[in-house]
């Protein structure tokens, strides 16, 4: 049987152990952070905060809603199982070069 330990009246506790979002297997919590952000035990967490085109979750925070996101965990094993279906996105910083006029007397 399947156990979760998620509360009825939605508030849950930091180091609460939570199930995955594909197979429901509970992860334990193996560090708790200093930011209310619990790191599952075999398993990684993920959030999204919505995005424009989902009927379903987009809160849109730049219109007046507070910030806010939802959270899943997914266990390793299943990460691994569903890989043709993960992106791994890497971010890179663009420089960009303004000119000015030079004046030695006011330049820092
Ligand atoms: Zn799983």
């Amino acid at each position: 049987m399947i156990k979760n330990d998620m509360p009825t009246d939605g508030l849950v506790k930091q180091g609460t152990p939570r199930a995955c979002f594909v197979c429901r297997k509970n992860l334990e919590t193996v560090h708790i952070g200093d930011t209310n952000t619990d790191m599952p035990s075999g398993g990684t967490t993920w959030h999204t905060t919505g995005n424009y085109g989902s009927a379903v979750y987009d809160p849109m925070p730049g219109f007046g809603a507070r910030p806010r996101a939802l959270d899943i965990l997914i266990c390793d094993r299943c990460l691994e199982e569903r890989k043709d279906l993960v992106l791994e996105r890497t971010t890179r910083t663009k420089t960009v070069h303004s000119y000015k006029t030079w004046d030695p007397k006011t330049s820092d």
